[in-house]
């Protein structure tokens, strides 16, 4: 298990977003969180990567309890994520825009930036390589110089898998890669989410497509009000009469 998580819960006053979650994660493995709206999905991220501490519970990385790390240092561990909002920079080509975001996520230090120290220049070459790298993988290359504004909404989904794919993860959590956009493009990113995998990336994603998530995850959690309410292969997950309830609202 790469990543696990006990007990784990969230309560924001009196509303419990996420209530005493134990999950684990396989690594190499496409890992996928349905339930419906408002179910504690996104929360569940946020508590993993950082951004909300939780109130109760723990979270392990590879053994590691990383409970109390902020997001910065859980970045630094491997892990990268998606917001369910992308945040791009509209007016920034794409290539600035993974560059920049490579660069918020690495520590470079004061003396190297003031200097610019020959190590601050090796390590920009190596963000450049990286972005290309990135954007290559991606199916991005052909517009890397154009600006965000004026590309798709499938590109601009595409540009934040770059955008986390460009720290070297070895997880990434997407918070519904595909929110917005159609079927045909939505079995595109199925595909590079596919990629992600057999290279050896362990992904973690949260999505509303049943169709894509049957066909692409190799385990499945099903949240409903905060609380996991099974999980299974998505074969088990089908028929699993909670989960039936949980989305006909019976
Ligand atoms: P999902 O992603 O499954 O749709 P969320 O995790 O976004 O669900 O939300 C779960 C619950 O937690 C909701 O009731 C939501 O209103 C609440 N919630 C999420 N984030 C916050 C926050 N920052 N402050 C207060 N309540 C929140
Ligand atoms: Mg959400």
């Amino acid at each position: 298990m790469i990543l696990e998580t006990k007990h784990l819960t969230k309560k924001f006053g009196g509303n419990i977003a996420v209530k005493h979650v134990d999950f684990s994660i396989e690594q190499g493995k496409v890992n996928a969180i349905i339930g419906p709206n408002g179910a504690g999905k996104s929360t569940f991220f946020n508590l993993i990567t950082g951004v909300h501490p939780p109130t109760e519970g723990q979270i392990f990385y590879k053994g590691e309890d990383i409970t109390k790390l902020p997001a910065n240092k859980i970045a630094l561990l491997g892990m990268a994520r998606t917001f369910q909002t992308t945040n791009l920079f509209e007016m920034s080509t794409v290539f600035d825009n993974v560059i920049v975001g490579h660069r918020l996520r690495t520590k470079s230090n004061l003396f190297d930036a003031i200097f610019r120290t020959k190590r601050l220049k090796e390590e920009e070459e190596r963000c450049k390589e990286k972005a290309l790298e990135v954007l290559e993988f991606t199916g991005l290359a052909n517009v890397s110089d154009q600006l965000v504004a004026n590309i798709s909404q499938e590109e601009k989904k595409r540009v934040a898998f770059a955008l986390a794919l460009a720290t070297d993860p070895e997880i990434v959590f997407l918070d519904e890669p595909t929110a917005g956009v159609n079927p045909d493009e939505t079995e595109e990113l199925s595909l590079l989410i596919k990629k992600m995998a057999e290279q050896g990336i362990t992904v973690c994603l949260i999505e509303h497509k049943m169709q894509m998530i049957m066909s692409l995850a190799d385990h499945i959690m099903v949240l409903n009000y905060g609380e996991k309410i099974a999980e299974g292969t998505p074969d088990e997950i089908k028929n699993n009469e909670e989960v039936i309830k949980a989305y006909l609202g019976g």
